[in-house]
């Protein structure tokens, strides 16, 4: 029922006298229009699919259905509703015509009708339905419009753009919907604490990350970086079980929606298979890409009823794996979720310790292994906790090192230091020297030289009795940046020990590049020496050639007379251990008798 601007509009005109139609046809007849005729109410009720009428003039006083009722009926109808009822009543009181409005008609004509009354009506009428049907038309087409944009929308938040892979909202989705199955068939059975991971594994989330994607970016840009993505996205997807789901959670990170593993193997023989497709490199922009992904495991039980929480805990598995290094990879268990909120406890418990001054430090003495003189210390930071025994530093200096709250704790255990070698050297201990320890955090940060000259401006200590001890990583990061540091450092006469030597990168071949004072070997091969063993072999070289290059070598954890033999045979000159003195609070560190 639609009026095209060329069609002839069409009038159905319903009276029971068809004199009236005549007068009406002849007044209408130069109009353009289609005129039908029905003689009652029945007659036009019953024509209304073949006349498509535009219009119609509709008669009030009608035997049988009289024309109110015949109004109020095709009003009532949906298809109809929309065609404007012209009334012609001989009625003219206020009340019949507010009888006719409240049928649904739309406007009137007296009778007898006038020629000028009639054409002016039915011309304004039509005109106004015409509007009307374009409106309708219009809204029509805007609809389908807005239903085909958001179709769009919801296909762009379902499917991630650069990989074509569903997005993280369809795959919670999905997971919703694989939890609610396998809720009603009862595959998760008991759900006590002992077997809350029980076969069969029905609903799974395996999490993972590219380890150091954002160096490839850095380097190579992001188009590379996307192509790259682009590769491993076709790969991973060759590991899709059937009916499973790969989705891409944003910039490096997948999951994997896992259906119906049969048991902790078969999940173990899958990871096998995801990590063995990444040993190929990636072949991106003709050069070759080693990337290796760590991979955190989820598995629903009976009590998962949200998939966010699933995502959770397999993203608390995979940080978990990125903890342990590259390559990993760890199922979700309750402990995990405990040690999260260990970890968050922990923060919050280091920032508050900062605030009421609860770090402090202890000293051990650094010893000349033939006199078993003290030539200085090493600075090694406490918490004394409110109520807990004395914390030490292995157990929280990781967690501020990846806040980096480190940063002002380390400068808090360097004013410390400083301020006790200030008391040392004034009480006589003029050769003392104090060790102070630099966390890769402290030494990346900006502010470190500045700090260090406010420390040693306020302290007014002699900066050739400093040394700060850095770690083997702390120098690879960024060798450069590294190098230009210490030779600042350098230039106040601060100097530098290069901390736990052996355990990093143990290149001894980089070792002239640093400017360094002092090497210190790490515990763990001093621990375990044994005349002609492999940390024999190993301390020798490295004090073989710490003496080529005159620098002076200091062995950490000596706790046996065995031990500090040993080393003294290889030419070992300095050592710190349990053997001499465990670390000290200053107050227990006595000046005189200067030598014992
Ligand atoms: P580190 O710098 O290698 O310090 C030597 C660690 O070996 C100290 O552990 C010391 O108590 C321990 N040690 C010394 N002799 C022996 C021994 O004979 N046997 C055994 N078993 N251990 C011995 P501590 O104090 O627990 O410190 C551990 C690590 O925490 C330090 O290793 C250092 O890396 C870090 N650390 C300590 N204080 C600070 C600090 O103020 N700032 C930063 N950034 N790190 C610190
Ligand atoms: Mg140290
Ligand atoms: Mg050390």
């Amino acid at each position: 029922m639609t009026l095209s601007a060329t069609a002839m509009p069409v009038v159905l005109v319903v009276d029971d006298e068809p004199d009236n139609f005549d007068v009406v046809e002849a007044m209408l007849s130069n109009q353009g229009y289609i005129l039908h005729y029905a003689a009652n109410g029945q007659i036009a009720l019953d024509c209304l699919s073949s006349v498509q009428p535009d219009l119609i003039l509709l008669d009030v006083m009608m035997p049988g259905i009289d024309g109110m009722e015949v109004c109020r009926q095709i009003k009532a109808l949906p298809q109809w509703r929309g065609v404007p009822i012209i009334m012609v009543t001989a009625l003219n009181a206020k009340q019949d015509l507010s009888r006719c409005l409240a049928a649904g008609a739309d406007d009137f004509v007296s009778k007898p009708v006038n020629l000028l009354e009639l054409v002016a009506r039915t011309r304004s009428m039509l005109r106004i339905h015409q509007q009307y049907q374009q409106l309708a038309t219009f809204n029509t087409q805007l609809e389908g419009l807005v239903q085909q944009r958001t179709a769009q929308l919801q296909a762009l938040i379902d499917e991630d753009a650069l990989t074509q892979l569903p997005s993280r909202s369809r795959l919670l989705q999905a997971t919703s919907v694989a939890l609610q199955t396998a809720q009603s068939k009862g595959s998760f059975g008991e759900t006590s604490q002992a077997s809350s991971r029980c076969t069969p594994y029905s609903v799974g989330l395996a999490y993972l990350d590219c380890d150091q994607f954002k160096l490839v970016n850095g380097a190579f840009g992001y188009a590379v970086g996307n192509e790259l993505l682009q590769a491993i996205a076709q790969r991973l997807q060759l590991q899709l079980r059937p009916g499973d789901m790969l989705a891409r959670l944003g910039e490096d990170e997948f999951c994997f929606l896992l259906h119906h593993l049969a048991d902790l193997e078969t999940l173990e023989a899958w990871v096998e298979t995801v990590f063995e497709s990444f040993v190929r490199p990636f072949r991106v922009v003709n050069c070759d890409f080693f990337v290796s992904v760590c991979m955190g495991v989820a598995l629903a039980d009976a009590t998962t009823a949200q998939p966010e929480t699933l995502l959770q805990a397999a993203d608390t598995a995979m940080y978990r794996a990125k903890r342990q290094g590259q390559g990993s990879y760890q199922v979700f268990d309750a402990l995990l979720s405990t040690a999260t909120r260990d970890r968050l406890t922990l923060e919050t418990d280091l920032q508050r310790a900062l605030e009421h001054r609860e770090f402090i430090t202890y000293y051990q003495p650094i010893v000349q292994l033939a006199t078993r003189q003290v030539v200085g210390f090493e600075a090694l930071v406490r918490w004394q906790h409110p109520e807990r025994q004395m914390v030490p530093p292995g157990n929280f200096i990781p967690c501020m090192e990846e806040t980096g709250l480190v940063v002002k704790v380390g400068l808090v255990v360097l004013r410390q230091a400083c301020e006790q070698l200030r008391v040392w050297h004034q009480q006589g201990a003029t050769d003392w020297t104090v060790s102070v320890n630099l966390s890769v955090r402290q030494f990346d940060s900006p502010t470190l030289l500045a700090d260090i000259d406010r420390v040693l401006a306020a302290t007014e200590v002699n900066p050739a009795y400093l040394k700060l001890e850095i770690t083997e990583s702390a120098l690879m990061q960024d060798a450069e940046a590294a190098i230009a540091v210490m030779n600042q450092l350098r230039s106040r006469q601060i100097q530098i020990s290069l901390d736990d030597f052996g355990t990093g990168y143990s290149s001894l071949g980089y070792l002239h590049r640093f400017p360094i004072d002092t090497l210190k070997i790490d515990r763990s091969f001093v621990q375990q020496i044994h005349p002609g063993n492999r940390n024999h072999q190993v301390v020798n070289t490295i004090i073989a050639l710490s003496n080529q290059l005159a620098l002076p070598v200091v062995a950490e954890g000596i706790e046996t007379v065995e031990q500090l033999q040993c080393l003294q045979a290889l030419g070992c000159e300095f050592g710190q251990g349990y053997l001499f003195a465990k670390p000290l609070p200053a107050s227990d560190i006595q000046v005189y008798p200067k030598s014992e």
